[in-house]
């Protein structure tokens, strides 16, 4: 088995696939240092700039002095402190669910509520560029697992119809990570209660950065729609709410369901109660920072009209995710590489993450950027555009 992980680890390397981890010094920001040279990065989730945010830091280092820094134990034991208590009541209040769980963190929250809800004898229908989470999450399930084209409600539909008896749960990103585009929300809602699913619905992307107030993708124009029993919302708190952890909102059953028998709910040790204070603090500012949603949004219209006149296409996308299609991996490593030469950090996304010929730059933007830094990315991919050299 080892000397096979060494041949395995080769081949990887030989092929171009190996992935290293660049080692930041300093906090999440839209500058970075790596190896002791400044960055200005296009890579972070830190969708509102709230990951070093002054206030933040404060109710971190207060909630540290009141609850210390570990829990100590798993929510049903005694690890569940008021902290958790008053922010997931927050949360729920806020998007308007009846009840909201923590999860430590949304990998563990998707494979919590799928593993819960759905079994041997269910079915799952599954988007076909879903986050691998959801995808490990249905595996482990052991329901049937159907997946469906990318947002493609004909084709879901004929799927929903052509089951059999047992549950059908179908999930879905709200916010495509790597694509950036919006499921048919509406839709999918109307569909579960024709074909009686349950539906849960990824926010990793869009709470904190769409709809009114950031109270995510069920209250955009998207979505524009009111609550269904059936939808059960996940988002993340380490993107847009710039700390760490994620929350299922849903009916009472389903919550009190997970309490019951969600293992990564169960058999995991409480997040620090520190963190659930913070993000108290980062509730408030989601909320109320009108402002960081508006500099968001300029910056992406920014971002497409001077990227406009490139060869290259920003797919489709009104959320700060803004991939540049450039076709072939190893010419959008290139073009990833010739940017971090000018000091300009933006990921090259490959196969098997996203499809063959689709290999992109996955730009992703904050409110904590400025328009000068949009500027420097656009003049340095015009730069690199025109160079006649596109292979080096
Ligand atoms: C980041 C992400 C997750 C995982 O959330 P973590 O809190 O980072 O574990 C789940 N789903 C989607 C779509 C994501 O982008």
């Amino acid at each position: 088995m080892f000397s096979d992980l060494t041949e395995r680890l080769h081949i990887r390397e030989q092929q171009g696939l190996k992935r290293h981890r660049a080692v930041t010094e300093g906090p999440q920001s839209t500058h970075v240092v790596i190896d002791g040279r400044a960055y200005l990065s296009f890579c972070s989730n830190d969708y509102l700039g709230l990951a070093n945010h002054p206030e933040l830091i404060q109710a971190a280092c207060q909630g540290a002095q009141h609850y210390g820094v570990g829990a100590g134990a798993s929510h049903l034991i005694n690890g569940h402190s008021v902290a958790h208590h008053t922010l997931e009541r927050a949360l729920a209040k806020f998007i308007g669910f009846p009840a909201a769980l923590l999860f430590s963190t949304g990998y563990m929250a998707n494979m919590g509520v799928i593993t819960a809800l759905a079994g041997r004898n269910d079915v799952i229908f599954a988007d076909k560029l879903n986050h691998a989470s959801l995808n490990e999450a249905a595996l482990l399930s052991r329901a049937k697992l159907i997946r469906y084209p990318h947002c493609d409600t004909v084709a879901l539909e004929r799927r929903l119809a052509a089951s059999g008896s047992g549950g059908k749960l179908v999930i879905t990103d709200a916010v495509f990570s790597m694509d950036g585009d919006i499921a048919p929300i509406r839709a999918l809602i109307r569909l579960c209660e024709q074909y009686d699913a349950m539906l849960l619905l990824d926010d990793a992307h869009g709470f904190g950065v769409l709809g009114g107030k950031g109270r995510g993708t069920l209250f955009s124009p998207a979505a524009e729609t009111r609550h269904s029993p059936r939808v059960i919302y996940m988002a993340t708190l380490g993107k847009a709410a710039g700390v760490f952890g994620a929350f299922v909102a849903a009916a009472d059953e389903v919550i009190e369901t997970l309490i019951q028998t969600a293992k990564s709910y169960i058999y995991t040790t409480a997040s620090p109660p520190l963190l659930a204070h913070t993000l108290l603090k980062s509730l408030e500012r989601i909320e109320n920072d009108d402002w960081r949603r508006e500099k968001l949004h300029g910056l992406i219209e920014l971002l497409k009209a001077k990227l406009q006149p490139l060869k290259w296409r920003l797919m489709p996308s009104d959320t700060p995710i803004q991939p540049l299609v450039i076709g072939e991996a190893r010419e959008a490593v290139h073009v990833s590489n010739a940017l971090k030469e000018k000091g300009i950090l933006v990921p090259a996304i490959r196969q098997p993450t996203v499809p063959r010929g689709t290999a992109r730059l996955r730009i992703s933007l904050s409110a904590a950027h400025e328009e000068a830094d949009i500027l420097r990315l656009a003049d340095a991919l015009h730069e690199i555009a025109a160079g006649d050299d596109v292979y080096g």
